[in-house]
């Protein structure tokens, strides 16, 4: 039992990958297998199956591998030659493949490891638990079957890919499940349908969304926010172009480090152009327009940025991982001098946004100079130092990840939480090395002498696709009231009612209402609000008319009659202080 909470769960999460593997074996002669590695909170086994096989099969399969943990299996390494695996695997063509390609990348004289478990054996590096023992039977569960084509490639055959998921404890397992099924009903890409806030279309492409009326709505509130925000912070704004000659993005770099992330290259006269993936270089040429002495220091650009960055087709994910999308980009030009207060600042301010937006819960990583790094190893220590000492200034806890930063810079990245406990990242402050020596940038220093500033990128929302994906699985769809795209919808109870609901409206015209007078019976009405999520529904009588007041429904609970004017005071005063009322019927 002790064991079992020493082992790392990714350890038994793969070896049960070879269990599971082993049931298929004794299940279904002649498979052919693939590969099984963990997964977040699970694992998988990639199969070529003699026939097909579907979600019923599951439970077979499943207490095949019980009755294999019971019998104490054990894990044992062997390490054998090339051809000693060949002869080993000489009916499973996907692992002579696999083979074949580690004896290429390694010396004629490779040694290769291979794990028996039973009667299972299987070409792997470990690390594995000792035996069966160590695995809880009651905290796993085989989840679906879905289709995967070997190495990711559709030119390869398609494999059977079976999932489960794996914890140390029964109890974790069910926590997970109901996360899940939680987590089902939050689904942006099906709230942004049913919300009528987004749309996809094949004719456009994969991984292009196209935001609708509402949607856009949405957006524009974050955006006004943030600039509102930005702005009167000393940020400057700026707008640059979608596309820009090739040789900038040699001189940047991009073109040399970056390519696999960018679209081919689009000819124009004799030139050609790129898609931009990212905005810095447009701010560099921004900055180096000028002579900067150190007193325009700090310099900080803003931009809502649309880029565009190659994603493969399977990982496109609604609107969390797309194609084109809007950064909320800024970049912080600097003096040495000034660098801990622009971080500082820079991390208090961020935090205190994305607070507003009802995220109260943050994880906040460091990472340091990875082994190819541009810029001194000097100048590295110093702002590495610099990020910690502001960090811990700030008292704000953190983890390192060290060799984790981009080749430019160490960074800081928040990934903030969701009412779920999931974690999102969105926010990265990045430091650069790079495009300053590249771009040649400077600043005269108090001395008249030429010096070379620091330059910060950081993306606070990461991109508006991305944050409203989050967002909504953060409220469940219900946005709070200064977000949301519709804040009230107004119902007369009949149609002598129509001409007092169009008074209200007109009261209220400072915020986004809709009179809603269909040939509908009114709990009808009400139910479409809710599903709708509506954060205020006010139906109106006669009761209502004759004393100026609304009857008043919100989250699915009737409020009570409350006068006009003291409605407009209350809706005023939420919206000014940006009160969230997170909705959560998950505990
Ligand atoms: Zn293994
Ligand atoms: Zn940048």
């Amino acid at each position: 039992m002790l064991r079992r909470q020493i082992v790392k769960i990714e350890t038994i999460r793969h070896s049960l990958s070879h269990i599971l593997a082993y049931a298929v074996q004794g299940l279904y002669a002649g498979v052919k297998f693939g590969i099984g590695p963990a997964i977040d909170s699970g694992f998988y086994y990639d199969f070529d199956l003699p026939h097909s096989i579907n979600p019923d099969d599951l439970p077979k399969i499943e207490r095949k591998m019980k009755e294999l943990i019971k019998k104490d299996i054990k894990f044992r390494k062997k390490i054998v030659s090339k051809a000693e695996a060949k002869k080993i695997f000489k009916d499973q063509p996907y692992k002579l493949e696999l083979i074949n390609k580690l004896a290429e990348a390694r010396p004629p004289q490779i040694k290769i490891s291979i794990y028996e478990s039973g009667d299972f054996v299987d070409l792997c590096k470990g690390p594995h638990i000792k035996s069966t023992k160590e695995i809880n039977p009651d905290a796993f569960k085989l989840t679906k079957i879905a289709g995967a084509y070997w190495k990711g490639d559709e030119k390869n055959p398609m494999l059977t890919r079976i999932y489960g998921v794996a914890f140390g404890t029964k109890k974790e397992l069910e926590k997970y499940f109901k996360i899940q099924k939680e987590a089902e009903k939050r689904d942006h890409r099906v709230l942004g349908q049913k919300l009528e806030l987004f749309m996809w279309d094949q004719e456009i492409g994969a991984g292009l969304p196209l935001w609708l009326p509402k949607g856009a709505v949405l957006r524009h509130i974050i955006e006004d926010y943030l600039y509102e925000e930005l702005i009167s912070n000393g940020y400057q704004w700026v707008v640059t172009p979608h596309i820009a000659n090739l040789n900038l993005w040699k001189t940047s770099g991009h073109w040399n480090l970056y390519r696999e992330n960018m679209y081919s290259p689009i000819k124009i006269d004799e030139e050609e152009y790129m898609l931009k993936p990212m905005n810095c270089p447009f701010h560099v040429k921004i900055y180096n327009s000028k002579i900067r002495s150190y007193k325009d220091l700090p310099i900080r650009y803003a931009e809502l940025g649309t880029v565009y960055r190659y994603e493969k087709s399977g990982v496109l994910h609604g609107l969390t991982r797309v194609r084109g999308f809007t950064q909320d980009d800024a970049h912080i030009i600097c003096t040495p001098e000034q660098l801990s207060d622009e971080l500082a600042g820079n991390l208090k301010h961020g935090l205190e946004i994305l607070k507003t937006f009802g995220f109260k819960e943050f994880d906040i990583y460091l990472s340091t100079r990875p082994e190819k790094y541009a810029g001194t190893i000097n100048g590295w220590e110093k702002a590495t130092k610099t990020l910690k000492y502001v960090l811990n200034k700030l008292k704000l806890k953190y983890k390192t990840d060290d060799g984790g930063g981009v080749f430019y810079g160490p960074k800081i990245d928040i990934k903030i939480k969701d009412s779920l406990g999931r974690e999102w990242q969105c926010t990265t402050i990045q430091f650069d090395f790079n495009l300053p020596e590249k771009f040649k940038m400077c600043y005269v220093d108090a001395k008249g002498k030429k010096r070379e500033p620091y330059m910060i990128h950081r993306a606070l929302l990461g991109s508006m696709e991305r944050f409203i994906g989050v967002l909504l699985e953060h409220y469940a769809g219900a946005l709070p009231l200064w977000l949301a795209p519709v804040q009230v919808w107004i119902i007369p109870l009949g149609s002598s009612h129509k001409k007092f609901a169009q008074q209200v409206k007109k009261e209220l015209s400072s915020f986004r209402v809709e009179v809603k007078d269909e040939n509908e019976t009114v709990s009808k009405r009400v139910r479409e609000a809710e599903l709708q999520k509506i954060p205020y529904i006010l139906v109106v009588g006669d009761k209502e008319m004759k004393s100026n007041s609304v009857r008043l429904r919100s989250k699915n609970k009737d409020l009570g009659m409350m006068k006009l004017e003291k409605f407009l005071e209350k809706v005023k005063r939420e919206i000014e202080f940006k009160k969230n009322n997170i909705s959560t019927n998950y505990e």
